[in-house]
C-alpha cells in the first residue's frame, strides 16, 4: 500500500495540538493530570500534547488489542498491557489515536473507570463518526475525519508511516 493525499498537514497539526493543550489546562487548571496514552497509535500525539500542557502531569501507557471481525460489535478488546500507576483519587485523561468503531475506548473508558479514579476523560486525534458501533464521543477531538484510513503522526499500516509527520489518506 503507498500514500495517497495528505489530510492534515504538520503545521495545522501542531496548532490543533497546541490548541487542545491550552484548552486541557485550563480545564485542569489547579490539578495534576494523568495521561494515559493507548500504544502504540498515540505516542507521538501524546508526547506533543504532554508538551503543551502548562500543569503538572505524569504520564502511563496501555495496550489494547482487539479480536474477531473488525466490521462486526462482536468484536473483543482486550488489555495486553495494562498500566503501572494506581489510578484511585486522580483525575486521568485517557488520550487515543483515533476513535473509529468506538469498541477500544469504550472498553478501555468501563475498565478505567472501575479502578476509582477522580476523574476520567478522553482526548483523540482523530474522530472518525461514520462507523460508530458504540455511542461514545470523546471530551477532547483534535479533528473530525471522513471514512478513510490514514496513516501517519503515530498512525500506521502494518507498523509502517507511524513516524510521518503529516497524515494521509491511505493509497491503493
Ligand atoms: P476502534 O476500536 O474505535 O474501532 O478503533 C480504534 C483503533 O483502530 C485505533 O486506536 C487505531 O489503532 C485503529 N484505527 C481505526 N481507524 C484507523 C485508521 O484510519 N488508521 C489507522 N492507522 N488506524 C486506525
Amino acid at each position: 500500500m503507498s500514500l495517497g493525499r495528505v489530510l492534515l498537514g504538520e503545521r495545522e497539526i501542531q496548532d490543533r495540538v497546541r490548541k487542545l493543550g491550552e484548552e486541557i489546562s485550563r480545564d485542569y487548571a489547579g490539578c495534576e493530570l494523568l495521561l494515559v496514552g493507548v500504544l502504540k497509535g498515540a505516542f507521538i500525539f501524546l508526547a506533543d500534547l504532554a508538551r503543551c500542557l502548562t500543569i503538572p502531569v505524569r504520564l502511563d501507557f496501555i495496550t489494547a488489542a482487539s479480536y474477531g471481525e473488525s466490521m462486526r460489535s462482536s468484536e473483543k478488546v482486550v488489555i495486553l498491557k495494562d498500566l503501572g500507576i494506581d489510578l484511585k483519587d486522580r483525575h486521568v485523561l485517557l488520550v487515543e489515536d483515533i476513535i473509529d468503531t468506538g469498541l477500544t475506548i469504550d472498553m478501555l473508558l468501563g475498565n478505567l473507570a472501575g479502578r476509582n479514579p477522580a476523574s476520567l476523560k478522553t482526548c483523540a486525534l482523530l474522530d472518525k463518526p461514520d462507523r460508530r458501533m458504540v455511542d461514545v464521543k470523546a471530551d477532547y477531538v483534535g479533528f473530525v475525519v471522513p471514512d478513510e484510513y490514514v496513516v501517519g503522526y503515530g498512525l500506521d499500516y502494518q507498523d509502517n508511516y507511524r513516524c510521518l509527520k503529516d497524515i494521509y489518506v491511505l493509497g491503493s
